[in-house]
Order: C-alpha cells, then sequence, then structure tokens
C-alpha cells in the first residue's frame, strides 16, 4: 500500500512540477487549472496519509517558481504568499474553526466573548474582494516614488521587471503623500481586461503565434516581455490590494497613518493614488461572506476582467499579526474559488496517466 502510494506521490509530483514550470516559468500551461487543482489535492491527501513521504521538494511545498534568467532575480522585502483554496462553504467553515483554534492556543486567548468550546470567538470581521486572475507584483516604494517592481517567482524571490510595471497607468510613480515614510510596499494584481486579452490572441492569429491559454497567463507572459514598449501597448491594468510598511521603518515626521484594518488598508491605497477593486465588501460574520460570494456568482460574468473566486481576509490587523503564516499561506486569508467549469485535458507535453 505504501509502495503503492509512494509511486503515486512521485508521478504526481512530476506531473504537477512540469505543469508548473509550463504554468508560470513559460506562462503556456499544459493543463487545464481545473485539473491541476484536482491533482495537486490527490498529491496534498495522498502527503496527509504518509507523512514520511513528503518531500522538502514536493510541489505542495512551495509557492511558483524560480525567477526566470533573463531578468535580475530580487529577494523580496517581505515575502509573497499564495492563498489556502476553499472549494465549498464547509471548507470556509473548517478554515474558520482552524485559524480561531490556533489564535486561541498562541495568545492563549481562550476567547474575548465566551471563555470555553471548541470555537473561541474573538470579534472577528471579514473583507470579501474579488480573486482577480492575474499576476501578483510587489511595488516598492522609497520615500514615496516607486523604485521597485517585481513578480512573485517563488515567494522569496521574484523577477526585477520595473520597467514594464511602470508603463502600467493605474500604479501610480509617485505617492500621494507630502511626507511618506522611507519605504512602503504594494502588493495587487496585474491582469489584461478581457476586451484586450482578445485583441491580443487575435492579433497572434494573424501572425501564426500561439495563443495565450488565459488572460492570468497573458498578463503573466506580457510582464516578462523584454521589450517594455510591447508592454506599454498591451495596457495591462492593475488592482491594489495590500499595503505593508516593512519593519524598522519609522512613521514619525511622515504623514503617513498606519491602518488598523483591511478596509481601511484598501482605502487608503486608494487615497495613495492606486486603484482598488470597487467590488468588496466588509462583512460580520460567514453568513456575510456567503452572501458576498452568491452575489458575484453570476454577475462576476458581467465584469471586463476575469475572477474565478472571492478572497476572504480577516478585517483585524491586529489578528492577521497574531495569526501570522504558515509555510506557504497565510492563517488569516483564503480563496473561496467558484466550481471550475471542467474542460477536457489539453495533454500536449505531458504522458503522464492522471
Ligand atoms: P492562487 O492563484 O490560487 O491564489 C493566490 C494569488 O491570488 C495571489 O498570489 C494573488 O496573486 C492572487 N489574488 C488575486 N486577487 C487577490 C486579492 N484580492 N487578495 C489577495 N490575493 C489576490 O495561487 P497560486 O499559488 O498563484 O496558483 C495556484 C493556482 O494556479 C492553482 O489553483 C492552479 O489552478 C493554477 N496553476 C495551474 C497550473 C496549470 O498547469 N494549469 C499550474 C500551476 C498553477
Amino acid at each position: 500500500m505504501t509502495e503503492a502510494a509512494a509511486d503515486r506521490i512521485a508521478e504526481l509530483s512530476r506531473l504537477l512540477q512540469q505543469a508548473s514550470y509550463a504554468y508560470y516559468g513559460l506562462d503556456q500551461p499544459i493543463l487545464e487549472d481545473a485539473v491541476y487543482d484536482r491533482l495537486y489535492r490527490e498529491l496534498q491527501t495522498l502527503e496527509q496519509q504518509h507523512p514520511t513521504l513528503i518531500s522538502p521538494h514536493s510541489p505542495t511545498q512551495r509557492v511558483g517558481e524560480r525567477p526566470a534568467q533573463q531578468f535580475t532575480a530580487v529577494q523580496h522585502h517581505i515575502p509573497l504568499y499564495s492563498l489556502e483554496n476553499a472549494f465549498d462553504l464547509g471548507e470556509l467553515q473548517a478554515w474558520d474553526q482552524r485559524w480561531r483554534r490556533h489564535w486561541q492556543s498562541n495568545t492563549g486567548n481562550s476567547s474575548e466573548s465566551s471563555s470555553s468550546g471548541p470555537s473561541p470567538r474573538p470579534p472577528a470581521g471579514y473583507v470579501c474582494e474579488l480573486k482577480i486572475d492575474g499576476s501578483a507584483l510587489a511595488l516598492t516604494y522609497d520615500h514615496g516614488v516607486l523604485v521597485r517592481g517585481a513578480t512573485r517567482g517563488d515567494g522569496s524571490q521574484g523577477e526585477d521587471i520595473t520597467q514594464n510595471v511602470k508603463t502600467i497607468r493605474s500604479i501610480p510613480l509617485r505617492l500621494n503623500l507630502d511626507h511618506p515614510p522611507a519605504r512602503l510596499e504594494v502588493r495587487g494584481e496585474a491582469f489584461l481586461p478581457l476586451e484586450t486579452f482578445e485583441t491580443i490572441n487575435q492579433e497572434r492569429d494573424q501572425r501564426g503565434e500561439a495563443r495565450f491559454a488565459n488572460p492570468r497567463n497573458a498578463a503573466a507572459g506580457t510582464l516578462r516581455q523584454l521589450d517594455s514598449r510591447i508592454v506599454a501597448q498591451r495596457r495591462l491594468d492593475f488592482f491594489a490590494y495590500t499595503l505593508q510598511v516593512p519593519e524598522g521603518v519609522t512613521l514619525a515626521d511622515t504623514d503617513f497613518q498606519p491602518p488598523q484594518t483591511q478596509t481601511e488598508s484598501l482605502k487608503l491605497l486608494q487615497h495613495l493614488g492606486f486603484r482598488v477593486n470597487p467590488n468588496r465588501q466588509t462583512v460580520a460574520d460567514l453568513a456575510g461572506v456567503q452572501q458576498f460570494f452568491q452575489q458575484w456568482d453570476q454577475a462576476r460574468h458581467h465584469l471586463p476582467y476575469l475572477t474565478d473566486g472571492v478572497v476572504v481576509k480577516l478585517d483585524r490587523q491586529d489578528l492577521q499579526a497574531q495569526l501570522g503564516f504558515t509555510q506557504k499561506f497565510p492563517r488569516w486569508a483564503i480563496a473561496l474559488k467558484y466550481a471550475a467549469e471542467e474542460v477536457p485535458t489539453r495533454l500536449t507535453a505531458v504522458t503522464f496517466q492522471v
């Protein structure tokens, strides 16, 4: 039994590694996302059942891919994490129980509003944001000026694509602050509006070039173009969603008011000059999350860009700080995914049995 599991783990790891390289490294996926997600889950389950078989190089142990060699590799000042996925409301509830238990055992705080029971209840509140299907960017502003734009890469090292980032009009080159701090970090999603994606693919057809599989790969591929003029023509857009003050940066003598909640962060990002997705909502409980998720299940098809789920984040930043991160994910956020429209696998370069 263990031998069969070991074989399957090795097979899945090889296949997922190949798919991940094609996806992140080449921007040319060889598997449909739904198939990738299913195989990834299978690997995760097998590894949970046989923890001794987990290799440190397993695809479940890393975020993204290593930076490509054409670009200078840059160390992220603050790592970029991926997001844990929930594929139904049961998994969302399980996540909610998990962070509450973690919070309880780590803070030694049984509860702020009830003193016992398996599910402690610090007053939470969640922010629901649409999960934009694009490519994550890390932007560094020194003294209010954009000095660096980088891809996520493997989470700790990305690619320096500053010249390309500067072509995106919804990214301010200078922040709207009179006395900015020495450094601020902004994260968000670069994406291609659907109309632009279609136009690019038509142009690629005319030139006899391979089509981009989806807007996400097209955005990632565009950001890694060596010629910034091509990037400028493609009109990428950007939604900001995270604002961070790196450790050791002092806010004295600045006009930067650090936000206490994600809701405030998003408002502040807008004030600083970023485009922030207006389709977001702060809700009190999971019933509110469910309502937002259902509301956008249909409505998302009328948006001019692709979204594949809702990112649910704890609103309070003190709770976020107490909860911290696993090796791959923040404990205080999760992506609730819309059901994928199952599509046939296009196994062009891979011959493994899936
Ligand atoms: P992810 O895309 O599931 O979620 C994390 C990302 O969501 C973040 O890095 C960020 O870029 C993005 N995001 C969008 N809106 C956000 C918001 N409002 N707040 C915070 N983050 C937001 O994770 P991932 O690790 O980038 O990729 C995993 C997914 O990639 C899989 O589910 C799979 O479908 C796909 N994938 C597919 C293949 C393939 O072969 N088809 C290979 C590798 C990965």
